[in-house]
């Protein structure tokens, strides 16, 4: 009886030691090699729609569609579309398309829209924490329950949001721009850094003329893709700043 005790013992130590092993052999910061970009709405939700017939969802695929090359020509990046086309998808979807591709950023792109013509400008969100404790908007997928996944990351997604606020805050098309944290479902569930972006307001005839304009998508990627070599420079590659 005694033996049998010493011997759940050595059991339970080689247990307790390998697991601590395993905790030890994990790195301490985080690469960045995938990033899922959202092209917010598809199909018949066409999101937002201007006075001119601009819409929403045609808007987004566009101007990720352009975000994705950059990333790929320039950082080498593995860049993944929720949708690459114009498809609808559920909130949860897109975040699972993240969660399966063990993505290392999360970008949801929109433009907003608003019964006052005269607000414009860009608006990033980050999620607000205590909407994680909403439970009635709890998204089961594979069993798992992604409900409180962003809490993790919530310190990173505003490093992100900083990043990219820092680097539009100048850029020809951005007349002002804020961060905001907001209950947002489709952020919630994501297990890495996520933000939102609203980048101009649709109903701001402003803002809709030069949303036509042919430089708009390319001036915006560029933007946002500087926003993420800064995010990636200060937090991923520079381990002493990213704890
Ligand atoms: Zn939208």
């Amino acid at each position: 009886m005694k033996n049998l005790r010493y011997y759940i013992l050595f059991l339970m130590s080689i247990w307790l030691f390998t697991g601590a092993a395993r905790l030890q052999a994990k790195p301490a910061t985080r690469s960045l090699e995938t990033i899922v970009i959202d092209p917010g709405h598809g199909g018949p939700d066409i999101g937002a729609k201007g006075l001119s017939g601009l819409q929403e969802k045609n808007l987004c695929l566009e101007l990720a569609r352009q975000l994705a090359l950059l990333l790929r020509q320039q950082l080498g990046l593995r860049v993944i579309l929720t949708r690459d086309g114009d498809y609808a998808l559920e909130q949860y979807e897109r975040t699972a398309i993240a969660n399966h591709n063990k993505a290392d950023l999360f970008l949801s792109l929109h433009f907003n829209a608003d019964f006052a013509a005269q607000q414009r400008g860009m608006e990033i969100y980050v999620l607000e924490p205590r909407s994680a404790d909403n439970e009635d908007i709890a998204q089961v997928e594979g069993g798992i329950l992604w409900d409180k996944a962003q809490l993790k990351s919530l310190k990173q997604s505003h490093r992100l949001a900083q990043a990219i606020y820092q680097q539009t805050i100048g850029s020809a098309y951005v007349k002002n721009i804020g961060i905001y944290s907001a209950p947002l479902l489709v952020l919630k569930g994501a297990a890495m850094p996520a933000v939102l972006l609203e980048l101009a307001f649709i109903t701001n005839q402003q803002e809709e003329e030069e949303l036509w304009a042919k430089e708009y998508n390319a001036t915006m990627a560029e933007a946002l893709y500087r926003g993420i070599l800064s995010y990636k420079r200060r937090f991923v590659d520079n381990p002493d700043q990213s704890k």
